[in-house]
């Protein structure tokens, strides 16, 4: 299970430590500076940004190769990402949702969020993360840097089939609907996400190219009910890995789709 580590306490402001964060003139204020964007900061609550805040200390406390944790904390806090809770989904994100599971695209929110809340820890869309509330810090920070691996390697646009020529926008419902998960691909993205969970809670980044990864592998296959063979997969996963400045860099360019709304051009 997901236990994240406390040992090296403010890593980010010794010298030559391991997890120094480098030049950048962002100052984490001894991680202190814990505010962080919401995707509907009108609708917040005092909770849900306390919860926030005690996994965003922690992940910038946290000691994990290569800055794993300091830099997804800082991916939130410099505002690249946003927060909230599935409840504040936008009307756009909330049909990906239904889409995702497979619901009608007439069910009302109230019964979609009772269905989903059940099976999830976090959900993300374009740059938009949002949580389930009520588990543990370790849990929550785990979930946050997860999500911001998705974020940084475009995780929805990566887990459907390509859909062929430019569509009607106004047949979108149907659109959503088509969008089917490719397996291998959605496969693909969680077993990243997951492998560093591994890492936040301790484990080298190369654990993968040290020791087989097969069981993590079958375990995310059966979550997800994906339908791959995990010994056609490395265990070292693709993709970006680190959410520093050099990750962001290197982020693929988005499928930039004028006819569906979901994939916008940024
Ligand atoms: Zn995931």
């Amino acid at each position: 299970m997901i236990r994240v580590g406390l040992a090296v306490v403010l890593c980010a402001l010794v010298a030559g430590c391991a997890d120094d964060p480098g030049p950048e003139p962002f100052d984490d204020m001894g991680c202190t500076n814990l505010a962080f964007n919401q995707v509907d900061g009108a609708n917040t609550s005092v909770a849900f940004e306390a919860e926030v805040e005690a996994a965003l200390r922690m992940l910038c406390q946290t000691s994990s190769e290569h800055g794993l944790g300091y830099e997804s904390y800082k991916s939130i806090v410099t505002g690249r990402v946003l927060i909230d809770t599935i409840e504040d989904l936008t009307d756009l994100d909330f049909q990906t949702v239904l889409v995702f599971w497979e619901l009608a695209a007439d069910t009302p929110r109230d019964e979609a969020m009772a269905i989903i809340e059940q099976d999830i820890l976090g959900y993300m869309w374009g740059n938009r993360i949002y949580i389930v509330l009520g588990d543990s810090t370790e849990v929550l920070a785990a979930t946050l840097m997860h999500e911001v691996n998705h974020v940084l390697n475009r995780s929805d646009e990566n887990y459907y089939l390509p859909i062929d020529g430019m569509l009607d926008p106004a047949e979108e419902t149907q659109i959503l609907n088509a969008l089917s998960v490719d397996d291998g691909a959605g496969f693909r993205e969680e077993y990243r996400a997951f492998y560093l969970e591994e890492v936040l809670a301790g484990a080298p980044l190369d654990v993968g190219q040290q020791q087989s990864m097969r069981s993590l592998k079958q375990e995310i296959a059966n979550l997800y009910g994906f339908a791959v063979d995990v010994d056609e997969f490395p265990d070292m996963p693709g993709g970006l890995l680190i959410p520093d400045d050099d990750g962001w860099a290197a982020r693929p360019p988005s499928l930039c789709r004028p006819d569906l709304t979901y994939f916008p051009c940024e």
